[in-house]
């Protein structure tokens, strides 16, 4: 097997940091020890999996600037003088080396490729990492959600959640937080008759009530319960409409209202 091939197969294991961030740990076809990690906000978790498995770490890829996602970087970086790649318009004082929507992260060792995408919205340079039928997205495109508009303006949020959403939908997706519940249950507002939705909602209650990950999760999953990506559907559209108390003309209007819905969307008590 050629070792970058893209679509060889990896294995990707969360790592819990902080109460909810996924520091992701990637296995590679080539070296079977060899690992690069996504957004390692905390050091500890990454140091305590490659000492007791007897992995070596080749590289760090980092998806935006925030603390929770960097936080563990510079440590790493130090200790096993690995790459840091992030984001080239974001400031992370760690990042060795700087990547742009259509670079490509070519890691030898662990036989790893990644195209970059640029996903700008949650912070003005947020990128995401896509190969091997993985998306590493950070906090753009979250299970059933997407992440708040900290920087970025809800055209540019939209457009980045359409890039994604035009991958092939068997990609597996691996986002930066354990939000699916609670993003269920907004969901379960906006599309009451969504039998997609209820249905997974399910399921994921019975995960996170024995302590398993959600996730990954899918975008074909994604294209079927996520409000974000379902902007143009006439019952989200509606919904929005009800909300915002007017006529919502396009798909950009429907998404604005639908985020400003959920920064304030309290779950009901069941
Ligand atoms: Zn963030």
């Amino acid at each position: 097997m050629h070792p970058t091939n893209k679509t060889a197969a990896i294995d990707v294991t969360p790592l819990l940091a902080f109460s909810d961030n996924y520091i992701w740990l990637i296995r590679g076809p080539g070296d079977c020890a060899g690992t690069v990690v996504v957004d390692p906000g905390e050091a500890r978790p990454v140091i305590e999996t490659l000492d007791t498995h007897g992995l070596r770490l080749h590289a760090i890829l980092l998806t935006h600037h925030h603390h929770d996602h960097v936080g563990g970087a510079a440590e790493l970086a130090a200790r096993y003088a690995v790459p840091v790649i992030g984001p080239a318009t974001e400031d992370i004082a760690a990042r060795t080396r700087a990547v742009t929507g259509g670079d490509t992260v070519l890691l030898e060792e662990p036989g790893l490729r990644f195209t970059v995408l640029d996903t700008p919205g949650h912070t003005r340079g947020h990128i995401a990492f896509h190969g091997h039928g993985a998306l590493f997205c950070g906090d753009t495109l979250f299970s059933a959600g997407c992440g708040r508009l900290f920087e970025g303006t809800a055209g540019q949020m939209h457009d980045s959640l359409e890039r994604l959403a035009a991958l092939p939908g068997s990609t597996k997706v691996y986002c930066g937080h354990e939000y699916t519940v609670d993003n269920l249950h907004f969901a379960r507002a906006v599309e009451p008759e969504n039998t997609a939705v209820r249905a997974y909602l399910e399921r994921a209650d019975i995960l996170r009530s024995s302590g398993r990950p959600t996730l990954p999760s899918s975008l074909e999953l994604e294209i079927a319960v996520n409000p974000f990506l379902r902007c143009g559907q006439p019952a989200v559209r509606e919904s929005a409409a009800r909300r915002a108390g007017r006529a919502l003309a396009t798909t950009v209007e429907v998404f604005t209202v639908v985020r400003q819905w959920k920064d304030t969307f309290k779950r009901a008590l069941t």
